[in-house]
């Protein structure tokens, strides 16, 4: 029989009202599995792994990615597959930063979890549930993990981790990849996109990073914003690495003094990474003058990359090294599957 580690982390999926002020709260897993009598019944042997105190997953953060990671390497040879129980709010965040921090990972790591408590009526806890653990245990004809990568499971789509955006938080299709198909939908079979899934080099053996480099931080450009505010930014002390939202294929104003702030900024180490605003669509900063005039100031194209996914890679290369011409480097090319080049 297959075997799944269910790691569950909190989020509503295990969510129950507190009696007081009303408020959804994180219950204890054991608690839930009543609510979920199907899992005896699935053909897969699932273990259920615990966080000492399940979280909001608003409250998530680079030491509970690396206990994730510890989880994982600790029980990685027990295993056909893991799945994640993770709160929707930054579970794109985890899961793209858990894509780099388990280097040359061949087994699934699926992340799901649901938009109404498992324990409601019209819960989407339940079929996420059961249908990430079938795909965290499928495996091709030759004994293969049919998914060797980390993933999201919602509502039907199953997205590579670190593609994926929560695009809803209301509905329960939840979560979508706008710049890279779905690597299986599932209806009433689960059809897999095989050509789309990762092919990792089974030889190799899993290198874990736990170590995460926090001095990143995200600004969107709009009309009218000042330069005393832009440079104040990019003199944030500690500050390493910088994701700058700029307009369509990457575009931003044409104003002397921002690329001066920005060559200033390179100068002193930072590595600025260039993310349209756009849900879709690439980064061409060679497309127009006001993306050229980024280019020439150094900044790095971060091409179709998700922000959530541009901010775990800065904060994993940067643990990796201090050298920002290594991080340069590595952020111009896709390390598992997280940006298409063209
Ligand atoms: N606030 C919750 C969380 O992210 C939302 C959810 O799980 O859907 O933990």
């Amino acid at each position: 029989m297959r075997r799944v580690l269910l790691i569950y982390t909190g989020g509503t999926i295990g969510m129950g009202q507190n009696p007081d002020t009303g408020a959804l709260e994180p219950l204890d897993f054991s608690q839930l599995v009543g609510n979920i009598p199907e899992l005896a019944s699935i053909p897969v042997a699932v273990d259920v792994h615990q966080f000492a105190e399940p979280i909001d997953s608003s409250d998530m953060n680079p030491q509970l990615w690396a206990r994730l990671v510890e989880i994982i390497v600790a029980h990685y040879d027990s295993y056909d597959g893991f799945v994640i129980l993770h709160g929707t709010d930054t579970m794109a965040f985890t899961a793209s930063a858990l894509s780099f921090m388990l280097e040359n990972l061949t087994k699934p790591v699926i992340l799901t979890g649901s938009q109404l408590p498992i324990n409601r009526l019209r819960t989407d806890g339940r079929e996420n549930l059961i249908t990430s653990i079938e795909i965290a245990a499928a495996r091709h004809a030759d004994g293969r993990p049919r998914v060797p990568e980390v993933c999201i499971y919602f509502s039907g789509k199953l997205l590579r981790g670190n593609r994926s955006t929560k695009i809803n938080s209301e509905g329960f299709n939840a979560f979508d990849s706008f710049n890279f198909p779905h690597l299986a939908d599932a209806g009433v079979n689960i059809v897999y996109h095989d050509d789309l899934i990762l092919r990792p080099d089974y030889n190799k053996p899993l290198v874990p990073h736990l170590e995460m480099d926090a001095g990143v931080v995200v600004f969107t450009l709009f009309p009218g914003i000042e330069e005393k505010t832009v440079r104040y930014i990019l003199n944030a002390p500690g500050l390493h690495a910088v994701v700058m939202r700029t307009y369509g294929s990457g575009n931003a104003p044409q104003q002397p003094w921002l690329k001066e702030a920005l060559l200033q900024a390179e100068e002193r180490g930072i590595t600025i990474v260039n993310i349209t605003q756009c849900a879709a669509g690439p980064v061409e900063m060679a497309r127009y003058s006001g993306g050229f005039l980024l280019k020439t100031a150094g900044v790095i194209s971060g091409f179709d990359s998700t922000v959530e996914c541009a901010i775990a890679k800065l904060m994993n290369l940067r643990g990796r090294s201090k050298d920002p011409q290594f991080i340069r480097e590595q952020m111009q090319r896709p390390m598992c599957g997280e940006i298409s080049l063209e």
